[in-house]
């Protein structure tokens, strides 16, 4: 996204036989509507593609995991999101904050090319169980990797887990089981 190369919306429009990719699939099909699919459009506005509801999971769970505000989610913020830091971070929040936002796209852009380039439907809300998915997963192999660790290393790395996931809250990390998350 940084380097414009996501191929979106009038990057299409140039290409013979494929201009109708210009347009957003999720409008086509459900409004039979042509809607040039920006990345504003793909990213935070279209209403039939879900995204809204991977952008309320992602505030839900940040709710869950903090006291500070989940900012404004634009363009800038998206785009901008590796690098955003809270001053007085002692709950990595500000790595939390990145992750969610970068795991939000991801989940969108998966929907988006299942959508339009594999054709398949996509339900409303596919693209948030899809965000929870990357989440649950991302967390469950963070947590399993520290198992090969030397005991040291492990105490610390499962501390900074703890910090990073809201352990008791978000996340049931300690459970026999393997780690939970609760995402209501
Ligand atoms: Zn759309």
């Amino acid at each position: 996204m940084l380097t414009g190369r996501i191929k979106c919306g009038t990057f299409w429009s140039k290409v013979p036989g494929h201009t109708r990719r210009a347009h957003c699939s999720f409008c086509k099909k459900v409004q039979n509507i042509e809607v040039i699919e920006t990345e504003q459009h793909m990213w935070l506005e279209c209403v039939n593609s879900g995204q809204a509801h991977a952008w309320e999971t992602a505030v839900k769970t940040w709710n869950k995991t903090s006291n500070k505000n989940w900012p404004p989610i634009t363009l800038g913020t998206i785009r901008g999101s590796a690098v955003l830091t809270f001053e007085e971070d002692f709950n990595k929040d500000s790595e939390r904050l990145r992750i969610l936002i970068s795991m939000t796209i991801w989940a969108i852009w998966k929907s988006k090319i299942k959508n339009s380039i594999n054709d398949q439907v996509v339900t409303l809300h596919e693209t948030a169980q899809g965000l929870k998915e990357l989440i649950s997963d991302l967390i469950r192999k963070s947590w399993n990797a520290t198992r090969f660790m030397e005991e040291g290393m492990k105490a610390s790395r499962r501390n900074d887990l703890k910090k990073l996931w809201a352990d008791g809250s978000l996340t049931d990390l300690g459970c026999p089981t393997g780690p939970e998350v609760d995402f209501t």
